[in-house]
């Protein structure tokens, strides 16, 4: 994997990622554990879970798993506890763990809004809140990258609910960084556009076609003319995880080929 990062870049840090069993979650782990990092691997599923893990542990990187619902409050609280636990401390989050869907409101049910109000804004809260505890105890700062969306900052069609979750994200960004400033704590956002992951296909399931017809279909819209890559997530993530990216907090980073440029 070529990278501008040196491969020590995260030694000695720890690193927990949200949602890490699959998609960017898994390549931004990777990417860290590959950087030195000690990696807390969240994930819902056991085999996909051990399959990261064991992909980190066997190349050399140190990792460890919490298999859990971020939208339990205690779990989260539990959560940062094991990986302080295991490491020793909490230097960095990613808050990436989320689900979409599609459908405009008057198709939307109130199990499904609820369950994506759940996971998606107060699972972000709760882990953004833990790990601020936790940072706040350790009394020399921490980086904390949340997940919103090119969704959570333009309007797409069928998308209300789930920019709804992302424009959210947007906000709880801004005000913990200027909340947690003074205690070192940097809060940012990732804001990706179409990236390659098991999520690609699920809003084009109402269309009869394929993997590769709907990326075709994405790279027309995409000024790059291409989908992007978990790792190019991964690359913002530890950029904004660093101490190159010192001076910055509350941002909201646009990943995305150009497309929130239009
Ligand atoms: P993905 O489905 O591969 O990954 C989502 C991960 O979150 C999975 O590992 C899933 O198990 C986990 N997850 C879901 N609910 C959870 C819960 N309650 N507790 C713990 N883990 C849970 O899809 P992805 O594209 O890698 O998505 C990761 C994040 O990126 C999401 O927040 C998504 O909204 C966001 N995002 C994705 C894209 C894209 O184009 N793929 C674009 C913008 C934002």
């Amino acid at each position: 994997m070529s990278s501008v990062f040196a491969n020590d870049a995260f030694a000695g840090k720890t690193v927990l990622v949200t949602g890490a069993s699959s998609g960017i979650g898994e390549g931004t782990a990777k990417a860290f554990a590959a950087h030195g990092a000690n990696v807390m691997i969240n994930g819902r599923d056991a085999a996909r879970g051990g399959a990261v893990l064991d992909a980190i542990v066997s190349g050399g990187g140190s990792a460890a798993l919490s298999l859990g619902d971020v939208a339990d409050s205690a779990y989260c609280d539990r959560l940062v506890k094991e990986t302080v636990d295991r490491f020793g401390r909490l230097d960095v989050l990613f808050n990436n763990a989320g689900i979409c869907l599609h459908g405009p409101v008057d198709e939307t049910s109130d199990d499904d809004w609820d369950h994506l109000i759940g996971i998606n804004v107060s699972g972000s809260f709760y882990m953004a809140r833990a790990a601020v505890r936790q940072m706040k105890a350790q009394g020399d700062g921490g980086a904390i990258v949340n997940m919103s969306s090119e969704c959570g900052l333009i309007a797409y069609e069928r998308l209300p609910a789930y920019s709804a979750t992302k424009g959210a994200i947007v906000m709880l960004t801004k005000c913990m960084a200027i909340d947690h400033a003074r205690d070192g704590i940097r809060v940012n956002a990732v804001c990706p556009g179409d990236i390659d992951t098991p999520m690609t296909d699920l809003g084009w399931a109402h269309l009869d076609i394929s993997s590769e017809e709907i990326r075709e279909k994405l790279k027309e819209h995409i000024p790059l003319g291409k989908v992007g890559r978990p790792l190019d997530i991964a690359h913002a993530v530890m950029y904004l995880a660093s101490d190159a990216a010192g001076f910055v907090t509350g941002t909201l980073l646009p990943i995305d080929g150009g497309t929130t440029a239009r």
